[in-house]
């Protein structure tokens, strides 16, 4: 496996960190959004965090210099069209997302492997109006949150997808330092299926969005449970509304089995704009 150039589609939350990743391993590195302003914040955030890990003694000023000089931002029909990879982290959204695909697969050369960090969707749903020879090179690769720290990458075959170019892979990450898993394409893969009730559960405990219960639900599954946050804590660090897209998405697939319905706390709060950390205001205020 040979990665030289990767290009990251939607510079989000999770685009910056896959992209931060990947620059940090070396590689040169674009990141791409319908938001220009998103790309300069994405980038300025990548400057700082290295910054700070220098004064930590993590890199050193080389380092971090090349860094620098391996992202860049660029306008989506800019793209490298010569990539080795192609990571999309955009909306959770199905007609959205193949839509982005269609037109990578037409422009991008013949040897670029695409992927998905969907947390839910199924693979093999975004593969299926590729050309037949890129099917074979689209696969998920699910990053966590934050992707540059967080080890675990899922890695999820679609009915299409050639299994040498997973096993390839899974042997590249490994070799990384990341921790890679073999996912089967089914709802939610394996952590944002079991991940449902741990929010799912939270919510039915606390009935309606109350601080007190709140603030003892996440301490107790912190104190107790030895999780390094609590359910409350996890949601506002993904997002308010990417969180309710992945639930509504893994409740679909399951043909609205209740156990992972989504809660009307979660769209109430994507109504009226509090999706977390990204809005400085999610179940806690970080102003
Ligand atoms: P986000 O809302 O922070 O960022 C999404 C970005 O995509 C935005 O900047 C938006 O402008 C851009 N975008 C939307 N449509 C686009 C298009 N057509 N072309 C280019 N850019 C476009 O979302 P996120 O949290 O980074 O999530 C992105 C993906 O990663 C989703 O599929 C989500 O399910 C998945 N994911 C999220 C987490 C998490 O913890 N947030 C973890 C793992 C996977």
């Amino acid at each position: 496996m040979n990665i030289k150039k990767v290009v990251i589609v939607g510079a989000g939350t999770m685009g910056q960190g896959i992209a931060q990743w990947f620059v940090q391993q070396g590689i040169q590195t674009e990141i791409a959004d319908i938001n220009e302003k998103q790309v300069r914040s994405a980038i300025e955030s990548m400057s700082k965090s290295w910054d700070k890990l220098k004064e930590k003694g993590k890199f050193t000023s080389e380092e971090v210099e090349t860094f620098n000089n391996n992202i860049q931002g660029v306008d989506i029909i800019g793209i490298y069209t010569d990539a080795d990879l192609v990571i999309e982290a955009i909306v959770e959204n199905e007609k959205i997302k193949t839509d982005l695909f269609k037109d990578l697969d037409a422009r991008m050369a013949k040897k670029t492997i695409l992927a998905t960090n969907t947390s839910s969707i199924p693979v093999s749903s975004l593969a299926k109006e590729l050309s037949e020879d890129r099917k074979s090179r689209f696969l998920g690769l699910h990053f966590f949150n934050p992707a540059p720290i967080m080890k675990l990458v899922e890695i999820i075959e679609g009915h299409w997808t050639d299994k040498n170019l997973a096993d390839d892979l899974y042997k590249w990450f490994d070799e990384k330092g990341k921790k890679p898993a073999k996912c089967k394409d089914s709802p939610g893969f394996i952590v944002n299926r079991l991940a449902r009730n741990f929010y799912g559960e939270a919510f039915r405990i606390i009935g309606q969005e109350d601080q007190t219960r709140i603030k003892e639900v996440d301490q107790i599954m912190k104190d107790v449970g030895g999780f390094k946050m609590g359910p409350f804590e996890l949601m506002d660090l993904i997002g308010i509304d990417v969180n309710l897209d992945v639930s509504t998405s893994v409740w679909n697939s399951f043909y609205q089995e209740p156990r992972f319905a989504p809660h009307r706390i979660q769209k109430f709060m994507v109504e009226s704009g509090r999706l977390g950390r990204k809005t400085k205001k999610g179940f806690y205020d970080y102003e």
